[in-house]
């Protein structure tokens, strides 16, 4: 007997050998004659495994009606060929034992189709819908992917911690992490006495961890992290989440052109990847959620990134004749209505913009020398715009320092990074990839919400 997951069944080629599969029922159906078909899965694949009964199986009587959609169940018997049209083996059973019954007026997940913003109330349910399996499927395929591809380029693996004690270059606001009480806390000058808290200073949740990165880096090599970062701003949208995973690669020895480079690349093989990882599943996304997920993604993995400079990217913006809610002029943050305008409308392929102006960008940006811009560089694509924001890092002491007090920071508090450009400084670069604006792509899930297994996001922090 051999104890198989359904999307192993279902490839068997093994046809006559006894199995014993375990799941859920998603449908049954009953003939005439006596017969029920069991439509199993168990979250190994999109394909549900048919698994015929009838009255010679001891007990099936007993428990038939107990077999409703939702309920769990252990089935052994032989894997035949299947008459039926659209698969190609199915399972005789021998023996049935029920695991777990699922009210039927009760269960949730009844055989219709459900809106997305239902399944989000029940997330301790929604993996059990195709089309939640199929997201964390593709989900898990694609964090593979990324470790292989730096895995295989020899780059290591950092764990850069969660909690952190610097205001990490003020990627966005940061959740406090604290155990003081909230009534009786100390004020001093009417400020929080922070040396009475845990870690004796103010304490936060990480947005980025690229600054320790960048202390692997220069002294290990080629890495990366790869871990959830938080951010605490009020920003309702589809694509922003107060706490999602970020990649963040970090190299020594990378000028803007290489991190360019490697970010084309990496794009590129890890879609490749999951492609070829989750044919099934991504077949699914393209039929039922957007039809366009395939084209787009088959010209991201086709077609060069097109390289672009800010200066060029706003010269475009301003004379394109297209009416946008943001007005465009050089030295202003692109809003996403601009970047998807280029990539979308304008150019129909990925872009790479680079050399942003100075005064919009972080302070570890290393400066151009026409001193205006620094040299950041944002990947865009179509349908989601940013999934890649990165830059050359500034390696100068005196030029980080400068920087430092322009954008009001106080270099003591960094002074473990600007340590790094006192001892054996070099040129190094590295970017931060959202792990779930990726799955918007990959998946063509309107919100960013539906592509992680419990969202936080403003008033909600549910399961
Ligand atoms: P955006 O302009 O889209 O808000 P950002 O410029 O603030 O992003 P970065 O600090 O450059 O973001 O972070 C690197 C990457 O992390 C982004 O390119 C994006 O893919 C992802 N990212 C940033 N903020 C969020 C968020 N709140 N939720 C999900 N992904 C995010
Ligand atoms: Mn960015």
């Amino acid at each position: 007997m051999q104890r198989l997951k359904v999307a192993q069944a279902l490839k068997s080629t093994s046809v006559g050998i006894e199995v014993d599969v375990r799941g859920w029922i998603r449908t049954k159906r009953e003939s005439k004659q006596g017969f029920a078909f069991l439509e199993l899965n168990d979250g190994s694949s999109m394909g549900n495994l048919q698994v015929i009964v009838d009255g010679s199986v001891p007990g099936f009587a007993d428990i038939n009606k107990q077999l409703t959609t939702g309920s769990s169940v252990r089935v052994t018997g032989e894997l035949k060929e299947s008459p039926a049209a659209g698969q190609r083996v199915e399972v005789h059973a021998k023996t049935l034992e029920l695991y777990g019954t699922a009210d039927a007026e009760k269960f949730p997940l009844q055989k219709k189709r459900h809106s997305f913003e239902f399944l989000r109330e029940i997330a301790h349910l929604r993996p059990r819908t195709n089309t939640f399996g199929a997201i964390f499927r593709v989900r898990n395929a694609l964090s593979r992917a990324i470790h292989n591809f730096f895995q295989s380029r020899g780059f290591l693996y950092v764990h850069s911690p969660i909690i952190t004690t610097s205001d990490a270059e003020g990627a966005g606001a940061m959740f406090h992490v604290t155990t003081l009480d909230m009534v009786k806390r100390k004020l001093v000058d009417g400020q929080v006495d922070y040396t009475e808290d845990f870690f004796g200073k103010k304490a936060s949740l990480t947005v980025s961890g690229q600054l320790e990165g960048e202390i692997f880096a220069t002294s290990l090599g080629d890495c990366y992290t790869f871990g959830p970062t938080f951010r605490a701003e009020n920003s309702n949208t589809t694509r922003h989440l107060a706490e999602f995973w970020m990649i963040e690669p970090e190299m020594p020895f990378y000028d803007l052109q290489d991190n360019m480079n490697l970010a084309e690349s990496f794009i590129r093989e890890i879609l490749t990847e999951v492609l070829a990882a989750c044919p099934e599943d991504m077949a699914f996304f393209n039929e039922r959620i957007d039809n366009t997920v395939m084209a787009t993604l088959r010209n991201i993995i086709d077609n060069d990134f097109l390289r672009l400079s800010y200066t060029e990217a706003v010269e475009i913006l301003m004379t394109c004749g297209e009416k946008f809610d943001y007005p465009v002029e050089w030295g202003t943050d692109l809003q996403s209505e601009h970047e998807r305008y280029l990539t979308e409308k304008k150019f129909g392929k990925p872009i790479i913009l680079y050399d942003y102006p100075r005064q919009i960008k972080s302070f570890y940006m290393r400066v151009n020398e026409d001193g205006k811009t620094v040299r950041a560089m944002d990947v865009l694509v179509p349908r989601v715009g940013e999934i890649i924001g990165g830059s050359q890092r500034e390696e100068r002491l005196d030029v980080l320092l400068e920087r430092m007090q322009e954008c009001g920071l106080n270099p003591e508090d960094y002074w473990w990074y600007v340590d790094l450009r006192r001892y054996g400084s070099v040129p190094h670069s590295g970017f931060g990839l959202g792990l779930e604006r990726v799955m918007l792509l990959l998946t063509g899930m309107a919100n960013i919400r539906d592509v992680i297994p419990f969202p936080r996001t403003p008033k909600n922090a549910d399961f």
